[in-house]
Formats: structure tokens, sequence, C-alpha cells
């Protein structure tokens, strides 16, 4: 990847990338998801453009939308680590800085000093709301560092760190068993000591405002993580970059790597109108609609149909904006059959009418992809392949 940077050239070509999140599936009466589904315009849009089969990290690794998503951006997701605790900072768009620590932590119930419930008792998130509230009014700082937390969703919070000298080479607090303690938490590494001593007193000074609670009367920790240190998005791969997605954990991908996150509104709509707006304002855009991947998760193979449909009639919108270079994938697949992610191969379309070899004839499937002209290859091979098709990249060598 290094060496791509040195055959950068500047160009006025504009790059979009559409992740239709969990795109791809399985077969259900002989027919995947995307076959099932009428989609006039991306079949004809297929004629026009190269199709091939993406793997987001591995064979037969089953990935999550985080490294599955660094990797269409260009980034090994096996070199960049994405922490659970960073995760879950994304999920509730919290505006992380590097040399932040973030950690995942779950309210839970302990008698006598042993955990009941590491649940505590699936307290629904206004509870959740009211106890991060509570230990936000009385916790701010400890020692030189600043303690933010702040709640998730039922039972789960976010610890941050914001300070001088921490590290997330730390042991977690949680058990993961009821009938114990929470473990006193360790440095893993020699300049994690610090970190390790202000997250203890943390959890000691938690507990001592928790005690008059009924359910929620301690916490546990888990997942200690910061922000990987990579070349930023812009630098790396000479682009302005802009980011439109409606779920905060794919903004917060798209933040982490260094793209501007949009403004936009809660449907695909108003998605593709923020993309009209401030067209002419980046070089390189991710755009991305995540309610394929809720479908196929919840195993609505019907539902998951009806969308890729819905998202077929955008298609035209989508072109009339005039990208030199449209790419159009899943980061990961999604079959509802099986109700979860799957290792299987994303299919991916690329249309830059200027430069891309065309199949010839219509059609977008799993099916069509594998024999496209495209071939078989790597998430990670996505971005050198749409800075080419912009004429972004100059000869390598005499
Ligand atoms: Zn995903």
């Amino acid at each position: 990847m290094e060496f791509l940077s040195d055959l950068l050239v500047p160009s006025e070509s504009k790059i979009l990338l559409v992740v239709v999140d969990g795109l791809g599936g399985l077969e259900r009466d002989g027919k995947t998801e995307l076959e099932t589904a009428k989609t006039p315009n991306l079949d004809a849009l297929a004629a026009k453009s190269s199709l091939g089969l993406t793997t987001p990290v591995d064979a037969g690794v089953t990935p999550g939308s985080g490294p599955a998503h660094l990797a269409l951006f260009g980034y090994d997701p096996l070199e960049y680590e994405i922490g659970r605790g960073v995760l879950e900072a994304l999920g509730i768009d919290y505006p992380l800085k590097r040399g932040d620590v973030a950690a995942r932590g779950n309210f839970a119930t302990a008698k006598d000093g042993m955990i009941t419930d590491r649940r505590a008792g699936r307290i629904p998130t206004e509870e959740n709301e009211r106890l991060c509230k509570r230990l936000s009014a009385e916790i701010n700082e400890i020692e030189d560092v600043a303690i933010h937390i702040r709640p998730s969703k039922g039972h789960r919070f976010v610890l941050i760190l914001d300070g001088e000298g921490l590290s997330h080479e730390l042991t977690e607090s949680d058990p993961q068993k009821e009938g114990q303690p929470p473990i006193v938490i360790q440095p893993l590494a020699r300049d994690a000591g610090k970190t390790a001593r202000i997250v203890n007193r943390f959890v000691l000074q938690a507990q001592e405002i928790l005690e008059s609670e009924e359910r929620a009367n301690i916490l546990l920790l888990r997942g200690f993580a910061s922000l990987p240190d990579l070349v930023p998005f812009p630098e790396q791969f000479g682009v302005k970059a802009g980011a439109i997605a409606t779920y905060p954990m794919y903004s917060g991908l798209a933040r982490l790597v260094g793209m501007k996150v949009l403004e936009t509104g809660s449907t695909w709509e108003e998605e593709l109108d923020t993309l009209t707006q401030q067209r002419e304002d980046f070089d390189y855009f991710f755009l991305h609609f995540k309610e394929t991947d809720a479908a196929g998760e919840d195993g609505d193979f019907t539902k998951k149909v009806q969308l890729i449909e819905e998202f077929d009639k955008l298609i035209p919108r989508i072109l009339d904006l005039g990208f030199e270079v449209v790419a159009i994938t899943g980061d990961h697949s999604t079959p509802a059959v099986l109700g979860s992610h799957s290792w299987h191969p994303n299919p991916f379309m690329l249309y830059a009418p200027q430069t891309a070899r065309t199949e010839g004839k219509p059609g977008f499937s799993e099916r069509r992809c594998a024999r496209g002209v495209l071939g078989h290859f790597n998430s990670l091979d996505v971005m050198p392949l749409l800075l080419a098709h912009a004429r972004r990249l100059k000869k390598f060598g005499a």
C-alpha cells in the first residue's frame, strides 16, 4: 500500500462508493435475495460495468462491519484492529480522539461482593441514562485524566479516558461468569500502570455511588481500546473524502479513517439529497445503506428483497450525478437464511464509463459477479481499483 501513494496523481474525477450493507445472500428456493429482487436498473447498469466478487478479510472469515468497512476503505483489517471499546464509542457517535482509551461497560448486580447478574436484570436504557448521569455528576476527573461515562443501549455504557500517557493494554474486570467477584484490572504493558490505577479507582468510586441502587450496584469493564494509528484517508489516497451514513457506527468508522462526516437525514432519499448538495465539495464519497443488513440479520428474506428493490429505484438518481467512477457492493454478506453475517464473498459492480471493461450483458447477482470481468479479489484492492479507474494513479516504473 505504501508504494501506491507514490503513484497518486491529481485529477478532477469523482468517485462514489455505495455500500449496501450485507448485500450478498444465499439461496431460498434456488435464488438469493439479489436474484429474487426485481432490479431493472442494476441489471441494466451491470451490462455497462465490470462485475466481480470481493472477499472482505480472508477465505472463510465472517467479518463484523468494522473490519469489512476498513478493508473497503483500503486499510488492512488484520493490521488495524478496532477494539470493542472503540466500536462501542463509535456506536454512540462519541468523538473519540487519538490517545483516548475507551472501554465497554456493563452495569451489573452484586451481592456480598459476588456478581449475581452480569446484566443488572437488563435494565432499560432510560435507567442506564439516569445512572450514567449520576456517575458523571460525581466523577469527571481522576488524577490528570478526564473521565466520560456515556450510556449505550440496555445495561451497556461506554467509559472514555481522556488524558496524557494512557494505554489500552489492560486486562478486563468482567469475569464473564456469575458467582464470582469483579477482577481487579491489571496493566499488560510497562506503560499501562497509570491507566490501570485510574481505571481501578474509577471502579471503586463508581461502586460507592451505585451502592444504593437496587439492580445496577456495580459495573464491569472490558474491551479497552484506542483508535488505530493510521495514515488519514485523504493523505493516503489523495482525495477529499465525504461520508454519508444514517447509523452512528458507520459514520464513526468513516471519521476514524479521516473522512469528513456529512450531516444527513434518516432515510435513503435524504442521504441522496446530501450527496447531491455536496457533490462539488469532495472527490470521493462513501454512501452507506444499513437496512439490508438488518433484514438479513432478522432472517427476513422478503424484507431484504424489498429493500434491494427500493435501492434499485435510486440508481437513476445516483447516475444522474455524473460520477466518473461508481462502485456498488456490500461490506460482507448477510444471508437471510442464516440470519447473520457470513464469509461469502460480496457482489461488486464497478461503473466507470470512460475506463472500465464491461460485461456487455445485463444482470447483477452473486452468480453473475462470480463470472465477472474483475474476477474474485480481496476488498483491500477496491481502493486501488477505484483510483485507477478514476485516472488517479500513474504508471509504475518506466
Ligand atoms: Zn455490515
